[in-house]
């Protein structure tokens, strides 16, 4: 029986992309090899060719001999078996969506949670504990007596290309855009895909490779437990989601020990520690702190359990499967040990911990019928006074009024509930804020060995990954937008500037397309009507709203492609992970984020030195005299763009390593590999096309000069000219090397996977 199948709702890659395909069709039915064809819910199926007529093909399918009719263009050439669950997607003999999803499934179902594709590691999250790691893996891939893909094998590439790269005479030489000796890896995936594990994978093989030295390289893992006690959060994708990134640089010595590291962070999200999501929790720590204070503790910080503070209680989710928060929290006091941070100072962090807790439990009166507000003297104000070390009388006129200079004077005005509510939300989240800042700061001292700086490093990047919500809202744009930078980083590398080299060193090349994003950074960044100078000129004009700034962004936006109006506030962006669906309510308010003068100075009247320190650090950052017009009242998302770019610069100043994690189901299930999902990612990261190139790129290149250099030595014939180009001519062609391995460019000589092995073999012999 033959059923007419409908297109399926997905778009396919065409297959005219892939003009080997269009030749072997006859083959592939003469031969009766399988296929991939695709049924109307987008489900892959495997089958073989039993009839063509002109446009559509008819299929058998191998589970059951039925006979469907399918369109050509649904249909892909499937790999022989032989190939079936190869390490590297590159060594597929046809590259198509199913042979790639296919491929992983194989691996994943084998507990084969990586795989290469090119020069790209790709992990995808086993939701699980894999006897992949550990001592016994360690050292097998220290002494090279393993090499499938694996996070150890990426980690240790990037150490001996930076051990290589200071050794050899001629530096640079073994890789691609090779700028300084530092190389980097950059972690990219979707929220709750694996990045912060894999990172910390990556800092494990680093601390056994580089250890021994120094003793810095035990802190650095350690440093973790605490970076993820104050700044994760169970969220509704991820049970430990980073809310904030990261960027960690590890210093080795000239001899290769680590010999200090450096920590840097982005933009903690804030909001999380006043206003919760129904089913999400706040940070970590603080169901950490109520669990496992010792009753001495508690005592003195005035602490109830979790369930008694509206902060937490709010999303109806104190606790987590599998998560002993009480014994986290003995971890996290003996990672504080090891990082160095005083009893004392121990102890002042979590007063104000349990500050912030009761700060969300100080309540108002409505005073008249303006609704105007006085704080509610109970014990919650009491016990934030107590724990700030302030007076309470202080503290709660700080929260029901603020101050405004008449003339010469200068008078309390009354607050009404809404701002006082914010009020009090924001001296919690400014406190937490500067907690975390004081931190890794903390941290950084006591990774700091002496004069560490040595032009030796390996940084490791874990920022928060793409957010697609029902919700998005201010926070969401800042994640999704930094991103798209990334992506855009990760582009350049792979396709843009690759192709680019070739083309202009004269190499025989055919261009593989990409997926640019260009589009969507004109939309966010483009002057002066760029989605973020439109929010910044919104928010200074004081009688905007965010329906005004909804209407703005329709009106001078939607000439871009990747940009959508909606109803009301909503406006969608196309991002390269997937459109997205903003709200713009209180985005104007997020990103003025008025500072409080009035809040400052309360802090620098506490008696506890934090809070002292904090207050003085915040008078310096933004009430220093104006030296530029606006430095002293940037807005959010213009101080967030500034990171961005700084974090960009210092990303193109090393030699990237991309590894992508992939989430292959939405429910943090083990086994389960939804094809849909995992080919979604797999697109937006252009995983194909990364097959595509690498597998018709030449990976190592070496100016002639450098080849020269480091070969010469391979000639026999010394009477070669000493000019470089025909000197390598000369060295390539004495090695009798398949000419289809390497092409000669006008500055460079262009060597395929493998081949610098071979001339190195060689010249060992000499
Ligand atoms: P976010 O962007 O939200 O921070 P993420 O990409 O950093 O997400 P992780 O926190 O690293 O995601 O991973 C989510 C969860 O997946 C982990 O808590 C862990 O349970 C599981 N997981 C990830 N990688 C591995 C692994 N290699 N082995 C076992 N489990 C893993
Ligand atoms: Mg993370």
């Amino acid at each position: 029986e033959v059923v007419k199948i409908s297109t399926p709702q997905m778009s396919p890659a065409k297959n005219s992309h892939d003009p080997e395909w269009i030749n072997n069709a006859e083959y592939f039915i003469r031969e009766k090899l399988c296929v991939w064809f695709r049924v109307a819910n987008g489900q892959w199926h495997l089958g073989k060719i039993h009839s063509t007529s002109s446009d559509d093909v008819c299929v058998m399918l191998s589970t059951n001999d039925d006979v469907v009719k399918v369109s050509m263009e649904e249909i892909f050439p499937a790999n022989p078996e032989i190939l079936e669950g190869v390490e590297d997607l590159t060594q597929l003999s046809y590259l198509n969506e199913p042979s790639l999803l296919y491929n992983l499934r194989v691996r994943y179902s084998q507990e084969l949670i990586y795989s290469k594709a090119g020069p790209v590691l790709i992990a995808v999250n086993p939701f699980k504990n894999v006897q992949i790691y550990g001592e016994e893996f360690l050292s097998a891939y220290q002494t090279k007596g393993l090499d499938a893909p694996h996070v150890y094998a990426v980690a240790d590439a990037a150490y001996d290309e930076m051990m290589r790269g200071t050794r050899l005479s001629i530096p640079n030489a073994f890789c691609a855009h090779k700028k300084h000796d530092l190389t980097m890896h950059m972690w990219s995936g979707e929220s709750g895909a694996g990045k912060t594990e894999t990172a910390k994978y990556a800092m494990q093989y680093l601390e056994a490779l580089g250890g021994g030295s120094f003793g810095v390289e035990n802190e650095i893992l350690k440093t973790n437990c605490i970076l993820e006690a104050f700044g994760n959060a169970k969220t509704s994708r991820n049970d430990n989601s980073s809310r904030f990134g990261k960027l960690m640089e590890i210093h080795f010595s000239a001899k290769g020990k680590i010999c200090g590291a450096k920590l840097e962070t982005f933009s903690l999200n804030q909001s999380r520690v006043a206003q919760l999501c129904n089913g999400e929790r706040s940070y970590h720590i603080f169901y950490q702190l109520c669990a496992g204070a010792s009753p001495i503790l508690k005592e003195r910080l005035k602490l109830k359990a979790a369930s008694e503070y509206d902060y937490l209680n709010q999303s109806n989710c104190l606790i987590m499967d599998r998560t002993d928060d009480a014994q986290k929290f003995h971890k996290l006091m003996e990672a504080f040990n090891i990082v160095q941070i005083p009893q004392e100072y121990q102890e002042r962090v979590f007063a104000l911990l349990a500050a912030v807790l009761w700060l969300g439990n100080v309540s108002f009166k409505v005073t008249d019928n303006e609704n105007h507000v006085e704080v509610v003297a109970d014990e919650a104000v009491t016990n934030v006074a107590t724990l700030m070390g302030c007076n309470s009388k202080e503290l709660m006129v700080v929260l029901s009024t603020c101050k405004l200079q008449a003339g010469r004077d200068c008078i309390a005005k009354r607050l009404t509930l809404r701002q006082a509510t914010d009020m009090r939300d924001s001296l919690a989240k400014i406190i937490y804020a500067s907690l975390f800042n004081w931190l890794v700061e903390k941290i950084n001292i006591s990774l700091e060995v002496g004069n560490s700086r040595t032009g030796r490093s390996i940084s490791i990047l874990d920022i928060y990954g793409f957010e697609s919500f029902e919700n998005n809202s201010f926070e969401q744009f800042c994640i999704n937008y930094a991103n798209e930078r990334l992506q855009q980083h990760f582009n350049r590398h792979l396709f843009k500037l690759e192709q680019e080299e070739y083309e202009g060193d004269g190499i025989d090349w055919t261009k593989v397309e990409f997926k640019d994003n260009q589009e969507c950074l004109n939309l966010i960044e483009k002057k002066p009507i760029g989605l973020v100078s439109l929010l910044d000129e919104e928010s200074n004009f004081p009688k905007a709203t965010d329906t005004t700034f909804a209407n703005k962004l329709k009106q001078h936006l939607n000439a871009n492609s990747c940009f959508k109006g909606e109803r009301g506030q909503g406006f969608r962006i196309k991002h390269y992970a997937g459109e997205v669906l903003y709200n713009t309510n209180g985005f104007l308010e997020k990103n003025r984020d008025p500072l409080h003068v009035d809040l400052i100075q309360l802090l620098s009247s506490c008696k506890c030195q934090l809070l002292n320190l904090f207050s003085t650090k915040m008078r310096h950052e933004f009430l220093k005299p104006a030296t530029f017009s606006d430095s002293m009242n940037q807005s959010v998302i213009t101080k967030f763009k500034g990171q961005l770019f700084k974090l960009m610069n210092k990303l193109e100043d090393t030699t990237p390593h991309f590894i992508r994690c992939i989430k292959p189901n939405s429910n943090q299930l083990p086994g389960l590999y939804e094809e849909n999902h995992v080919l979604q990612q797999l697109r937006c990261c252009g995983v194909l096309e990364i097959v595509r190139i690498s597998r018709s790129g030449y990976p190592t290149r070496l100016t002639h000069q450098e080849l020269a250099v480091r070969y010469g030595c391979l000639l026999l014939d010394t009477r070669i000219s000493q000019e470089p180009l025909s000197t390598s001519n000369a060295i390539l062609k004495q090695c009798n090397l398949p000419p289809e391995m390497y092409q000669v460019g006008y500055t460079k000589i262009y060597l395929r996977t493998g081949l610098i092995g071979v001339l190195e073999e060689r010249r060992k012999y000499v």
